[in-house]
């Protein structure tokens, strides 16, 4: 690799010296502060830092981190990546990230999805994975569809190769002005926010995972590779077992993703499988917990269609604790609550807690769903008798958890 600028090189020592000192001091994991310190010194310096690297950028509502560990596990067959491991999504992760592995010839970059434009613009990377689209808490439909808009206008006359799921209808509008498209038929667990056609505002007609507009030639492109309950099948037709041990459908999906993320780097499914089953947990998403013979397994959920996807995983066998949290990055508001279909719960031992634990106890008890109200985590989980308990967090919430077991990963 060619050498950084000089003052590049400055903003870049000196924001790993900032992460450095933040992680010492206890005030986080570092990734955020170093990259802004880096960009103050120099604004350039993301677009420096990502030249003469082969990036891909994940994009998503739901499942972007754990797809950003997949493609970098797999990629870690062509040598060093680069990656903002703990989802600190926006340029000063990713320039934190870059710095922190300034010879790595590859970088994975997980990107909110608001930023997208902006980080394809400054980093010209020449992949990008886009997987889904869904309302994040009071996020409404008209935001999403302008979301997708911009991702139109970012990717039309670049080069990049997208790597784009064809069940979601906006996402695939989002992404059809790109010059390359390498379509995956990935699934999408939750319709509530495409009924519309994206391109005329016409109703989309759905028949199993098909889709079609009514009123104008918009419809689902045919996928070149797809994934079937646990089996992934590739452009050759050739099926492959997603053995992975990451739980649930939502993860079989995002592993197809990312095995079509790195055919689109030359790694075959056949080395690039063995190193997505190495990944077992995702930033403490997955992990397990234990106090007094109590094993907690931390799910995350931050939105409704995450929700659905966090019910999925669970074990209808074990009983289950729901924390719940209105800080700012959760969304002050909890009205989401009501988008949610807790009847599936039905039937098993339920256990209510977080800040806003009183929001969601009113929302089980309108769903009929009897459940047992917790001041805190630590009694939910005392009350828990010895063995497994499956607890769905959203974002706040599950990190005061996993601060609490000392930052699981
Ligand atoms: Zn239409």
């Amino acid at each position: 690799m060619t050498q950084l600028p000089l003052r590049a090189q400055l903003a870049s020592a000196l924001g790993r010296s900032a992460a450095t000192l933040s992680r010492m001091t206890g005030r986080g994991d570092g990734s955020v502060i170093g990259g802004r310190v880096g960009l103050l010194l120099e604004p350039d310096l993301l677009r420096k830092l990502a030249h003469d690297r082969k990036l891909a950028l994940i994009s998503a509502t739901n499942g972007k981190t754990t797809t950003t560990r997949l493609v970098t596990s797999a990629l870690l067959e062509l040598g060093e990546v680069a990656t903002n491991a703990f989802g600190a999504n926006m340029p000063a992760g990713h320039v934190s990230a870059l710095s922190q592995h300034k010879g790595a010839p590859y970088g994975v970059l997980e990107v909110d999805e608001k930023y997208l434009p902006e980080v394809l613009d400054t980093t010209g990377a020449g992949v990008v994975c886009l997987m889904n689209l869904s309302r994040d808490q009071m996020d409404r439909a008209a935001e999403i569809w302008l979301l997708a808009q911009k991702w139109r206008r970012a990717l039309s006359g670049k080069p990049t190769h997208v790597i784009a799921n064809c069940d979601d209808p906006l996402v695939t509008w989002g992404a059809s002005t790109a010059a390359k498209v390498t379509w995956v038929a990935g699934g999408q667990r939750w319709k509530e926010d495409s009924w519309c056609c994206p391109e005329c505002g016409g109703p989309l007609d759905r028949k199993d995972a098909d889709w079609a507009c009514r009123e104008c030639t918009f419809h689902r492109p045919e996928p070149q590779w797809a994934v079937d309950d646990d089996v992934a099948l590739d452009p050759a037709g050739e099926r492959w077992l997603l053995d992975i041990q990451l739980p649930g459908q939502a993860n079989r999906s995002n592993a197809v993703m990312a095995l079509a993320v790195a055919a689109a780097f030359g790694v075959p499914v056949d080395r690039a499988l063995p190193r997505l089953r190495e990944v077992t947990s995702v930033a403490g998403r997955y992990t397990t917990v234990e106090r007094d013979g109590r094993y907690a397994r931390l799910l995350l959920s931050k939105n409704p269609a995450g929700w659905l996807e966090a019910f999925d995983v669970a074990d209808p066998q074990l009983p289950i604790i729901l924390s719940v949290n209105a800080q700012g990055p959760d969304g002050r508001d909890t009205s989401w609550l009501w988008d949610v279909d807790y009847r599936i719960l039905r039937g098993r031992p339920v256990f209510v807690t977080g800040e806003r634990r009183l929001d969601l106890a009113l929302r089980l008890d309108v769903a009929e769903v009897p459940f047992t109200l917790c001041d805190t985590f630590t009694e939910a989980l005392a009350m828990q008798p010895p063995g497994k308990v499956d607890v769905i967090a959203n974002y706040t919430a599950f990190q005061q958890i996993r601060s609490e077991f000392g930052r699981a990963v």
